[in-house]
């Protein structure tokens, strides 16, 4: 009943907009744009390109038809939200179990892995996660090496490092039933903890990430968010009675219809109450983030063996610190690679024999340029394969590979 009644409400919020533009109301009249409009939805386009062209000036779009969002538009909004959600939500692996009462240990892994990784790539790397650590004792009995190489390529190993530490007090105290259970555990920050807490345990907590800042700031036509905004808008909307399913509604609708670049209005269940839908510029909603400079690293490495086993140490500070690696230096501020590498070289005993090449590696707020040489003599090697490297060292050893290969090629 809850969810036919939903789909009547969302059929009617789609025939407004419908009505809104065959009238031209929504571009603010019933001219050029007004049937360019038109055109663009018969023709299954989200935005008008005219519209956008016409509608955004140098400080941002220009509205052609107000939408404020009122309290009593609420109701209609969550009901069109989760009808949608019922028909054309996502079936993702970690969502296992009924809506509300997901497994919580695929719900958390998922939320940490997906922190910094996109949902594609985040797929595969949850089903490895998964396959080698299959329960929440299995991760709190696994040495924090395992975890480590199975984490390998999702980056940020403190993520991990965490996971195993908070596993152990699970395994040791039982899975919490509640947001403030979850969110004392070491790396469950209010994201996460919301997260679970509402998919896994059906309590009533918003969360607020990437997506649910972008479909909020759309809706109501908000160009500079604030995390407290986010929270405050995500909070109010919230549906109480389904608080995971709408949650993972908003998550989705951000995935796969509100995207960053080219949201896809024409399919979307909310765009009759949409600020940024109306304003005909949607994507300029929520205005970039001024991100922080990128810094620029470089590095020498020395590759002490082959790529099947090497000299590998583990890294300190904060390049990789705490995962294995080739050994490395950092050149110093006016540091030439030379003088570097005559310091990686001396602090090991070794000899310098030739260089293998450079390979760069971009991170958040930095961009590593690592010229790697080949030595011989020094400590003893390891397998490399049973060691959780980073990207970085991973590039660095594919450069051996390919000197064997060109070495051996035919003429
Ligand atoms: S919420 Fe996003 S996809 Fe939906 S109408 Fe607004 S801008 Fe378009």
């Amino acid at each position: 009943m809850q969810r036919r009644d939903a789909e009547g409400q969302q059929a009617g919020a789609g025939a407004k907009v419908r009505r809104l533009y065959q009238s031209g109301e929504a571009v603010g009249g019933s001219g050029g744009a007004a049937l360019a409009v038109q055109r663009t939805l018969r023709a299954g386009a989200s935005v008008c390109p005219g519209l956008a062209k016409d509608t955004v000036g140098a400080r941002g779009p220009r509205y052609t038809r107000a939408v404020t969002l009122s309290s009593t538009d609420l109701p209609a909004v969550r009901a069109a939200l989760l009808a949608w959600f019922d028909r054309s939500g996502r079936a993702l692996p970690w969502r296992v179990g009924p809506e509300g009462r997901r497994d919580p240990y695929r719900v958390w892994v998922s939320e940490v892995l997906l922190q910094q990784t996109q949902v594609s790539r985040g797929r595969v790397y949850f089903e490895r996660f998964l396959e080698a650590f299959p329960t929440v004792q299995a991760l709190a009995d696994a040495p924090i090496e395992a975890v480590l190489k199975a984490w390998e390529g999702c980056g940020y190993y403190a993520r991990a490092r965490n996971l195993h530490k908070a596993a152990g007090v699970l395994a040791r105290e039982g899975i919490p039933a509640s947001y403030a259970g979850w969110r004392a555990l070491p790396g469950v920050g209010p994201y996460t903890a919301a997260a679970v807490a509402s998919l896994a345990c059906g309590e009533a907590r918003a969360v607020n990430d990437g997506n649910v800042r972008r479909v909020l700031a759309r809706l109501r036509g908000e160009l500079q968010p604030t995390e407290a905004w986010v929270q405050a808008r995500a909070d109010e909307l919230l549906d109480l009675s389904r608080p995971g399913a709408f949650n993972e509604a908003v998550m989705d609708l951000g995935a796969t219809v509100c995207t960053p670049k080219a949201p896809k209005c024409g399919e979307c269940p909310v765009s009759a109450w949409c600020a940024a839908f109306a304003s005909g510029d949607p994507a300029a909603f929520p205005a970039p983030k001024v991100r922080a400079a990128v810094r620029d690293v470089r590095a020498v490495a020395l590759l002490l063996g082959d790529g099947r086993e090497a000299v590998l140490e583990r890294r300190q500070g904060t390049l990789l610190g705490g995962l294995m690696g080739l050994p490395t230096e950092v050149l110093a501020e006016g540091e030439t690679e030379r003088a570097a590498l005559t310091r990686l070289a001396g602090r090991l005993g070794v000899t310098v024999t030739g260089e293998l090449g450079t390979v760069t590696h971009g991170m958040t707020h930095r961009r590593i340029t690592l010229t790697v040489y080949a030595g011989v003599g020094g400590p003893a090697r390891s397998r490399v394969a049973e060691a959780a490297l980073s990207r970085l060292d991973h590039k660095a050893l594919a450069l051996w590979e390919r000197r064997r290969a060109s070495l051996f090629a035919p003429a």
